[in-house]
């Protein structure tokens, strides 16, 4: 066995399977990290937005069906890509990805070494405050909790405020804005996050209402959404368009990065809408000058994070990625053993590949 020379825990039977590094989450049996935001020799990736898939690693593991976004994101990089739930033997650790309902091939890393099991939730979505079942995102697998002894949780929403009407409820807002601007004749004109996020909204909307045009930098991820057998509508690039009056009818999905732009102006009259987790909160909408929020997310709310850590049955919870402290004490007062980890993982607001979205992120301020 290697000597101690991390400084870190001991590595004894029970020793910490993940453990904080300067780059990233690191697992000290098996020498690799979880999304590291750090350039290391060994990287396992939770899921393609830029945050958690960094460029400079020396090799990558994730999900297969999520390799058509990372190699067109970080270029030639090696990689491996397995299906949920295929077991990877990474020095004598026993690592498998599980789905994490966030984007397409977002996963939970699971690592199980000498009996002890852990999970790495990454980014994750599960329904919120209704429990009929039907709040689930169409555009990828939907979360599986996984049993563990640690379970190491994002906490982006994790506060109580935060409880997620149901993608029903939004979609019909949606729609009805839609509508009711093509009625109008003004161009509708539907804000959200390239990866993940605009492909949520074009499954979800009613397609009869009128024409759907995206931004060029949501059609490359269309692409990849449909190779993966995802079902998307048609869409079409607003560049492509050949009779202008068609904009009037119009659902345009873009991300955030173009509001207010020149591209923005060129679409004539319009009404702009933002979808994300953070149009909860009053003034959301306002800060961020538009004329609609709508309450969408790819996280879990708080009844959500509640029930999914629940579920993994884990007496130990550690929190990454948010609201730690709040998080921590709810945990605590259920008994169970919790920490935090601090991350550098962006908030909802610029988890995203577009690189200028992080200059929009909207997270608020909150003091008590
Ligand atoms: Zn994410
Ligand atoms: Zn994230």
């Amino acid at each position: 066995m290697t000597p101690d020379w991390r400084g870190e825990a001991a590595r004894g039977p029970h020793a910490d399977l993940v453990v904080h590094r300067p780059q990233g989450l690191y697992c000290p049996p098996g020498d690799f990290y979880i999304d590291p935001w750090r350039p290391v020799d060994r990287a396992v990736i939770t899921h393609a937005h830029a945050d958690h898939a960094r460029r400079g690693h020396g090799a990558y593991l994730a999900t297969a069906i999520s390799e058509g976004v990372l190699r067109a994101r970080l270029g030639d990089i090696r990689l491996q890509g397995v299906a949920y739930g295929e077991l990877v033997d990474i020095n004598g650790v026993r690592v498998s990805l599980h789905p994490a309902g966030h984007v397409l091939g977002s996963a939970q890393v699971r690592i199980e070494h000498r009996g002890q099991v852990w999970v790495a939730s990454g980014d994750y979505f599960v329904q919120g405050a209704d429990e009929s079942g039907a709040d689930t995102n169409s555009t990828c697998a939907a979360f599986e909790p996984v049993r563990c002894d640690c379970f190491i949780t994002e906490s982006t929403f994790g506060l109580p405020i935060y409880r997620w009407p149901t993608a029903a409820a939004v979609f019909a807002n949606v729609n009805s804005w839609w509508q009711a601007n093509a009625q109008a004749g003004r161009a509708s004109l539907l804000l959200g996050y390239s990866f993940g996020k605009a492909q949520r909204l074009l499954a979800g909307v009613d397609a009869s209402i009128g024409p759907l045009l995206v931004h060029s930098a949501v059609e490359p991820l269309n692409r990849a959404y449909r190779a993966a057998g995802v079902a998307l509508p048609a869409t079409r690039l607003v560049s492509e368009l050949t009779d202008k009056t068609e904009l009037r009818r119009a659902l345009v999905v873009a991300p955030p990065a173009v509001h207010g732009s020149v591209w923005a102006r060129g679409l004539g009259e319009l009404s702009d809408g933002f979808a994300s987790g953070w149009m909860q909160l009053r003034g959301g909408r306002r800060r961020q000058g538009v004329d609609r929020g709508f309450v969408l997310s790819d996280h879990a709310d708080w009844p959500g994070l509640q029930r999914a850590i629940v579920a993994t049955g884990a007496s130990r919870v550690i929190v990454t990625h948010g609201y730690e402290a709040v998080m921590v004490r709810w945990l605590q007062q259920q008994g169970l053993e919790a920490g935090s980890f601090q991350t550098e993982y962006a908030s909802d607001g610029a988890d995203n590949g577009d690189g200028g979205d992080a200059a929009e992120a909207v997270q608020p301020v909150i003091s008590a």
